[in-house]
């Protein structure tokens, strides 16, 4: 019997013969988890057959890991919901400030997204938190490694090894267990993510970054008429990275550009990216600005955090509470 949800293979499913399972494999669809987090379009373009005999595929998938007791089942009482969100663990920032913002750091089973500017900090959170989430539970990390998906190619060793220092930790270990993945296109992104469960064990990654979620699709889905297959492949990503989220207990970090919505009359006239489809799937928002050194952090979408904002820094060590430097 398979020991884990990684290692149940595709030839455990009733209907999957040598040639649907290399079809599969070669659409990047390689264990009986990666099935059941698939969606039916996915399954049906890479076999080339009917929705509704990939969405059976699907739910036979589902199946056969819930029999096995691999996976949590689908109906469940809210006491063992609770009981789920009690194995829900944080990572601390850095900055108490913006701690105490996210109610003690970025949550597992969930997707963080940060939004702003150029320059307001996105990569830097990013950074500190490869870090972070190495320290142990009692210092407010997850003790495990990060996986870091760079679209920018602005991810940088350095830094790591700054901050991990600033902190007093062996820059050597940290740069051990922090994973770079970089991606040139929409299309490799898709595929990174579609096969990164097999890396989360792995690299016992508690931490998933996307730097950024969205610049790629943003970038080559010029032109009203692209929007709708845009949004349609944006959706399934962000879904995908929330099951994985929930499925491995990690938290997982997305940044996202700012556009202007040059209707706005009050307030602040920018958004994030990407429209509902990235709104919906994030549990946490947070909008960064730049005020001179420092940075502004406002909450602006959760489902239990009262909407408030704070101020940190960043600086050679990383994300700091402002008085750290005083
Ligand atoms: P973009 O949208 O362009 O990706 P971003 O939000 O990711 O922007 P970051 O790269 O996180 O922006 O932030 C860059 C800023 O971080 C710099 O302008 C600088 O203020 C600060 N910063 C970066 N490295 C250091 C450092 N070593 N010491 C102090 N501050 C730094
Ligand atoms: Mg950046």
């Amino acid at each position: 019997m398979a020991e884990t949800v990684l290692d149940v293979g595709l030839d455990n499913i009733k209907g999957i013969g040598p040639k649907t399972k290399q079809k599969l494999i070669d659409g990047g669809i390689d264990s009986v988890l990666g099935l059941a987090v698939a969606l039916p379009k996915e399954v049906e373009e890479v076999l080339g057959g009917k929705e509704e005999s990939a969405s059976k595929l699907i739910f036979s998938a589902r199946q056969h890991l819930e029999s096995q007791g691999l996976l949590g089942k689908e109906f469940i009482l809210a006491s063992e919901a609770l009981q789920k969100r009690k194995e829900m663990k944080r990572i601390v920032t850095g900055s108490k400030s913006l701690d105490d913002l996210l109610l003690g750091g970025v949550e597992t089973q969930s997707i963080t997204e940060f939004f702003g500017d150029f320059g307001s900090g996105k990569t830097q959170i990013c950074h500190t938190l490869c870090v972070t989430c190495q320290l142990p539970s009692d210092q407010g990390g997850l003790g495990g490694g990060a996986i870091y998906v760079d679209t920018e190619g602005t991810f940088r060793p350095e830094r790591l090894v700054q901050i991990a220092e600033a902190k007093g930790l062996d820059a050597n270990e940290i740069l051990q267990k922090v994973v770079l993945c970089k991606v040139y296109n929409s299309n490799h992104l898709e595929l990174v993510v579609r096969g990164l469960s097999r890396f989360i064990e792995k690299f016992n990654a508690r931490l998933l970054i996307i730097d950024s979620i969205i610049s790629l699709h943003r970038a080559e889905f010029i032109g009203r008429g692209t929007l709708a297959n845009r949004q349609q492949r944006l959706n399934s990503l962000v879904h995908r990275l929330l099951r994985l989220a929930e499925i491995f207990n990690i938290a997982v970090v997305v940044t996202n550009q700012v556009q202007s919505k040059p209707d706005t009359f009050f307030g602040d006239p920018t958004r994030p990216a990407g429209g509902n489809v990235i709104a919906h799937a994030c549990t946490y928002r947070i909008y960064l600005k730049k005020s001179g050194p420092q940075r502004i952090a406002t909450i602006v979408d959760s489902p239990c955090h009262p909407y408030s904002d704070t101020r940190f820094q960043i600086t050679e060590n990383g994300v700091e509470d402002i008085s750290a430097q005083k």
